[in-house]
């Protein structure tokens, strides 16, 4: 792939593809989505504009990208209107491209998304009575082979860059109408494009912009209200992309969204989670899944490299974990496999062992084409997510949303990628046979 360059990630895992930070574009121009201001001024720098000039185009510009939603740098009324085309001819702000959006009979939406070297992938969003989750992807398919998970079919095509990671949370927000209207009384110096009034340009621009308060997700107003890093990819293999597109998604002249409402969801990287804790500081979730060593072995392979007591002991040591911040312990139930009493008993046991202030999310498996598993009875679950809840521990039972349109946990995979590896290595041997 000319786009890619091999990266190491610390720890001692596998370098996997990544892309370089800034994609080159074949019409030359540089794609400002995901970039952080400190790289928006150097590049308006390096285009020409002196220093003081590029300081406070990059503070405008991060204030029109990620506060407003602006894609067109001709609705950027504060910029001077000479300045407009020729940040056009330089840069463009993308957002990936969406080839399939679809609505499922519960409200859930799912986007089949096209990055600009043809890789798809997907994002869900997932509406609740108080809070709006989008379920956000970080890699195009995973290195990693969970066997109940639909990801895990697919071979890791390539790490997403920051500009398409927190391009999902940008695309939701345009499909979900929901960016700010300018300010009803724009303050001095600080037009933002209302009807009627005059688009201030440059001089009165010196020394800063002065917009309208930075803007605050809130349950009351808006759709989207949470994330969950919970979509295609493990986001600790691509630790920096994740952390340079969650840092924008903070911002609080950007995006804005605390981080008390993002979630990190982790197959148990354990050289990455203190990082995760200190980097980023986002809630944590853990896939675990099982709790015997047999078993996890089988269905979370991570497990041969890093143990569950070596993950338990990550999570025990997570900066900021407390019981206002529990750590959410994902569990799928598989019929026969991780679900019996005796499992329970010794998940209360594990969690209480290293004193984690811990939630467990009892996730009904979510079936797909070729699976092989079985989803444990509703009176299994009840039975399991009893013995936990009567130990203290909160365990609820996760509702699928968005099955009828394979949006479910598990469930995500793009139709480019439908064979196995098994299936594509048979075919490629045929092929050979054949071609002899
Ligand atoms: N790679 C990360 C995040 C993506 S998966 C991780 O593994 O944590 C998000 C969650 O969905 C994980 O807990 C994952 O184990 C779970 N999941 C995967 N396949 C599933 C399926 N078929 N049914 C239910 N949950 C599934
Ligand atoms: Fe990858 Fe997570 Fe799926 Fe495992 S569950 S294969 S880590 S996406």
């Amino acid at each position: 792939m000319p786009d890619t360059t091999l990266m190491t990630i610390p720890g001692q895992v596998d370098p996997v593809p990544t892309s370089r930070d800034i994609t080159p574009r074949s019409d030359g121009r540089v794609d400002l989505l995901g970039l952080p201001r400190p790289r928006i001024r150097a590049l308006l720098e390096e285009a020409g504009l002196d220093p003081k000039q590029a300081k406070l185009r990059a503070k405008q510009l991060f204030h029109w990208l990620y506060h407003r939603g602006v894609t067109e740098f001709d609705a950027m009324t504060d910029m001077a209107k000479t300045l407009r085309p020729w940040l056009a001819e330089r840069f463009v702000i993308g957002r990936p491209e969406v080839v399939e959006a679809q609505h499922s009979s519960d409200g859930t939406r799912k986007w089949l998304l096209k990055t600009s070297d043809g890789h798809e992938f997907e994002m869900v969003f997932i509406p609740d009575d108080d809070r709006g989750t989008l379920c956000v992807s970080s890699q195009i398919g995973c290195t990693l082979n969970c066997t109940f998970c639909h990801t895990g079919t697919m071979r890791l095509v390539r790490n997403l860059t920051p500009g398409e990671i927190v391009g999902q949370v940008m695309l939701a927000r345009d499909s979900l109408g929901e960016w700010p209207k300018a300010s009803a009384s724009p303050r001095a110096g600080g037009d933002l494009g209302q009807p009627g009034t005059t688009p201030t340009e440059t001089p009165a621009f010196a020394g800063d912009h002065d917009h309208d308060e930075p803007g605050e997700y809130r349950a009351d107003g808006r759709l989207l209200t949470n994330i969950v890093m919970m979509g295609m990819g493990e986001p600790l293999y691509n630790f920096d992309n994740v952390r340079d597109a969650l840092q924008l998604v903070m911002d609080g002249e950007g995006l804005a969204l605390s981080k008390r409402r993002i979630t990190l969801s982790t197959s148990g990287v354990v050289p990455m989670m203190a990082r995760c804790g200190e980097e980023i500081g986002v809630n944590l979730a853990v896939s675990l899944h099982a709790v015997t060593k047999e078993v996890r072995d089988e269905i979370v392979p991570i497990n041969r490299k890093y143990g569950i007591e070596e993950l338990l002991q990550a999570c025990a040591d997570y900066p900021s974990a407390n019981n206002a911040r529990r750590i959410t312990f994902e569990y799928v139930m598989l019929k026969d496999k991780n679900d019996s009493d005796a499992d329970a008993h010794e998940l209360v046991r594990l969690l209480r062992q290293y004193d984690l202030p811990a939630k467990v999310n009892l996730i009904p498996f979510n079936p797909w084409s070729g699976s092989i598993y079985e989803c444990s009875t509703p009176e299994r679950i009840r039975s399991f997510s009893g013995i936990v809840f009567d130990a203290g521990i909160s365990a609820p039972v996760r509702t699928p949303r968005g099955r009828d349109i394979d949006a479910a946990c598990g469930q995500l995979k793009t139709s480019a990628e439908k064979k196995s590896r098994a299936q594509r290595d048979r075919e490629a041997a045929e092929n050979e046979t054949a071609a002899a």
